[in-house]
């Protein structure tokens, strides 16, 4: 999820604000102005909800950005690198690098945010209950109280993506010691979890709540699709375990050099092999990759001119990888590159080339192989990098406060 306005950075986390927030922001002042503010603070002027009811959602969206922060700060202390955290419509999501170094770390890591919810909700709640606070106050810190802790309980489902399903993966990882077993446990939850959103939510629609229907639905949906990549993530984790660039990569490629003209790199190279991509090597050292596409791109009337040294990736802007390098940071680095492929050297020298579809069709072969008997086949290959949202729902319930 990229955000689209960034708003800065917050104790070095990048904070961002995904576009759909400025529907959410619309959808719950509204309810709060129309429905919920009246009813919990009755006799005051329109104009008065209306204030109160973009004050509530400020300190609703400052709330959850809080939750979020208390994530990724303790991530950072668990020695985790951030890529941000991005605000939308259905909460926060902080974006962790890389995997969980241990279940003790992901159980901090997840219980972070809720305890922050927690923490703001409780004393929201006993400020409007225990302070004197005019009317319009009032309403706005009783609802800021009651939405804290109504993110609270859906966030602590035991149901992966959300912070409950990971504190019961970090339980079942350290009893079990097995990570993806763990995973596909607290995963199954969530798809079920998520399952049963969606059809509340249709059901909502179908008795007429349009609106808080298409909201479960959205939910559901969403916890739906994230629950099956989490469990794809560790499975594509758990293929990739013990396999080193150097098991996958094409080792001694075909090489060129960069003086060979276009048109006899076509018909000497591509045409015989048919390979897409050819290293190029100047006196024995690699220099770059040239691609049959990189040549196609340029006029086929110049091709007995320029040569591949003209049209080739140079080596500075290609992806390089050491033999033994785990293949799974590999694949990271690739896939977080333009670049399809990358060089292997070694001391220097070139020792082979890696694909991402070499590497995806290995992670494939694996994943399949280490499926349970029952389990269903993989739905896709070539999954992004790991990437652990955590996920705070916002709500629209109007029946906050009474
Ligand atoms: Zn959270």
């Amino acid at each position: 999820m990229t955000s689209s306005l960034r708003l800065g950075r917050l104790a070095g986390v990048e904070i961002g604000l995904h576009w759909s927030w400025a529907l959410i922001f619309a959808l719950i002042v509204w309810s709060l102005a129309d429905g919920v503010f009246p009813e919990t603070n009755p006799g005051l002027a329109d104009g008065t909800y209306l204030a109160m009811a973009v004050v509530a959602v400020l300190l609703f969206f400052g709330s959850l950005l809080l939750h979020e922060l208390g994530h990724a700060t303790r991530a950072l202390r668990e020695g985790m690198e951030i890529e941000g955290i991005t605000l939308w419509i259905f909460g926060g999501i902080a974006r962790f690098r890389g995997l969980f170094p241990s279940a003790g770390a992901e159980f901090r890591i997840a219980i972070a945010g809720p305890i922050v919810s927690l923490v703001i909700g409780a004393c929201a709640l006993a400020g409007a209950l225990v302070l004197p606070l005019p009317s319009a106050v009032d309403g706005v810190v009783f609802w800021l109280g009651y939405i804290n802790l109504a993110v609270l309980v859906f966030n602590l489902m035991p149901a992966l993506p959300l912070d409950g399903g990971r504190v019961l993966r970090s339980a079942l990882w350290a009893r079990k010691r097995d990570f993806l077993a763990a995973t596909r446990a607290a995963a199954a939850i969530g798809q079920g979890f998520g399952q049963m959103l969606i059809a509340l939510g249709v059901l909502s629609v179908l008795l007429g709540g349009a609106i808080g229907g298409l909201w479960l639905v959205f939910i559901g949906w969403f916890v739906l699709a994230a629950a099956q990549a989490e469990r794809a993530g560790a499975e594509t984790h758990e293929a990739l375990s013990g396999v080193r660039v150097e098991d996958v990569m094409v080792a001694r490629p075909l090489t060129v050099d960069p003086g060979v003209r276009l048109e006899e790199f076509m018909d000497r190279y591509f045409f015989q092999h048919r390979h897409v991509a050819y290293p190029v090597l100047h006196d024995d050292r690699p220099v770059g990759l040239v691609s049959f596409r990189s040549v196609l791109a340029v006029p086929r009337d110049s091709w007995s001119e320029r040569r591949v040294g003209d049209v080739m990736s140079p080596l500075e802007r290609l992806p390089t990888f050491a033999p033994e390098t785990p293949l799974e940071s590999a694949v990271e680095r690739l896939s977080q590159s333009d670049a399809n492929r990358g060089l292997v050297l070694d001391d220097g020298r070139l020792a082979g080339l890696l694909s991402i579809t070499d590497a995806a069709r290995v992670i494939e072969a694996r994943r399949v192989a280490s499926l349970p008997e029952s389990g269903e086949p993989a739905s896709s290959g070539g999954e992004r990098g790991r990437t652990a949202g955590y996920l705070a729902p916002a709500s629209v319930d109007r029946g906050g406060g009474s």
